[in-house]
């Protein structure tokens, strides 16, 4: 048997900053265009939507950029989270590799998304914005704002894909524990999802449709503003306190990452455990390989264009350049509800462009086979997102193994899968099955081409 190796770090060492990586592109990123004038927006453009705080960050091109106290007392709750080396999946795996994970399943709701839920209701708090709406696809996002929402005192309603809240009732029980509202979208209470039933009543819904509804109650109310999980820059920055907390535990163990890993949706727990390495790779330092790992059913960095799109079905947000399904992409179903987004994020898809990142897509059963190897050895079952990013490290760990070469892999364990055991159920039943090519190219042909050039 192995030990278990853990750094923990005491919680006087929470960062006092997050890391913009906007500091140290080679390149800058494309401004993101008025969905109606199709100009680069301005900070005034954002206003009905975010609080200045975040527009500011949106925005910032500063390289350090300070973690409220009052967001790191609620960090205090749960960070900083563990560091693990794998010793246990090493030995099962036989491989010279050195494998480690940041485990952010630590958090209240299981997962990284608290990490920028609270800094984004701590800013509508500070500025006097009673009330944010938000989407959800499996509930994980919606659970976080709400918990943000129940620490700084703010009114949260949720648009839940409509298929998610008839199939998750224990995330809708979640979110209202903490006092938000969930509504299942498409719903009657916005136009855009009035539309959206009028065409199809039996609409199961999608994120891009959700965002939609969300966006326009937000727009049309003067005290409610609007908060997303993932894509945008000031969201992936505050993630970035996972992979700099993680620098300094790798730093305990006298290591330094060759390889870092995760999984990626909107490519917000990607940027987090991977953009502190890339910044010292990106100022000279070092030489990074950073491997995104997606589904094969909704296939954004592997198979989506390079191009100006909406984030989301109405064609209410701004359009950035990213890599995308087109915004009316509604993937296949397959059980990692928080890959299922049609965009990615354009600092992710900007650097992936300039070549400072690999993408790789998976099937789902080969993701969760990876996910029980994982489970069995370290005592941790992952959320079948994160089951992508374990697969993409055990492929690697297993070329040291045939190679005979070593090397320092981190990945971010962004979640436990401890709220998706339906999953595992049908996993373990024998009644999942990988997604037909031709399904993933039908939904590619339906989702509407990016409407401007890129
Ligand atoms: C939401 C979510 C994701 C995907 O979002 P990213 O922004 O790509 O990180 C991945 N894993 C878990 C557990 C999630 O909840």
């Amino acid at each position: 048997m192995s030990e278990t190796v853990k750094y923990v770090l005491d919680e006087a060492r929470i960062p006092r900053t997050w890391y913009n990586i906007n500091a140290d592109l080679p390149a800058p990123l494309a401004p993101a265009l008025h969905p109606a004038t199709k100009e680069p927006v301005s900070p005034a453009d954002l206003a009905p939507l975010f609080p200045q705080g975040v527009i500011e960050q949106e925005l910032s091109t500063e390289r350090s950029i300070e973690i409220p106290e009052p967001v790191r007392d609620v960090y205090r709750q749960w960070r900083p989270s563990p560091l693990y080396r794998a010793r246990r999946l090493e030995q099962a795996l036989d491989t010279p590799a050195r494998i480690y994970y940041k485990y952010e399943g630590v958090s209240p709701v299981g997962s990284h998304k608290p990490n920028t839920a609270i800094p984004q209701a701590f800013y509508n708090y500070a500025e006097g914005v009673p009330r944010i709406t938000t989407e959800t696809g499996a509930g994980q996002w919606g659970s976080s704002l709400a918990l943000a929402g129940a620490m700084f005192g703010l009114d949260i309603e949720v648009y839940m894909v409509g298929i998610s809240y008839r199939q998750k009732p224990y995330r809708r029980a979640f979110m209202e524990s903490f006092g938000a509202g969930c509504i299942a979208s498409p719903s009657e209470r916005t136009a855009f999802g009035r539309s959206v039933l009028a065409e199809d009543p039996d609409s199961a819904g999608s994120l891009g449709i959700a965002i939609g509804e969300a966006v326009e109650e937000a727009v049309q109310r003067a005290d409610t503003h609007y908060a997303l999980g993932s894509v945008l820059n000031h969201v992936l920055l505050h993630q970035t306190v996972t992979g700099l907390e993680a620098k300094e535990q790798l730093a305990m163990a006298d290591d330094y990452p060759d390889t870092v890993i995760a999984c990626t949706g909107g490519g917000s727990n990607f940027a987090g455990i991977v953009f502190p390495f890339l910044g010292d790779a990106l100022r000279g330092g070092s030489d990074l390989e950073a491997i995104a790992v997606e589904p094969l059913a909704c296939p954004t960095l592997t198979r989506g264009c390079f191009a100006y799109d909406y984030g989301d079905s109405a064609q209410l947000t701004p359009l950035t350049k990213m890599h995308t399904l087109g915004s009316g992409f509604v993937p296949p179903g397959f059980h990692a509800g928080g890959l299922r987004y049609h965009g990615m994020a354009p600092q992710i898809s900007h650097l992936r462009a300039l070549g400072y990142l690999e993408a790789r897509a998976y099937e789902q059963l080969e993701c969760f086979a990876a996910g029980l190897r994982f489970a069995q050895a370290e005592g941790i079952i992952p959320a079948p997102e994160a089951n992508h990013a374990v697969k993409g490290v055990i492929d690697e760990a297993l070329a040291c193994r045939e190679h005979g070469t070593s090397k320092a892999i981190l990945f971010n364990l962004c979640g436990h899968g401890n709220f998706d055991m339906q999953a595992y159920t049908d996993y373990l039943a024998g009644n999942l099955s990988d997604l037909a090519g031709s399904e993933v190219e039908a939904a590619m042909a339906l989702s509407g081409l990016p409407s401007v050039a890129g």
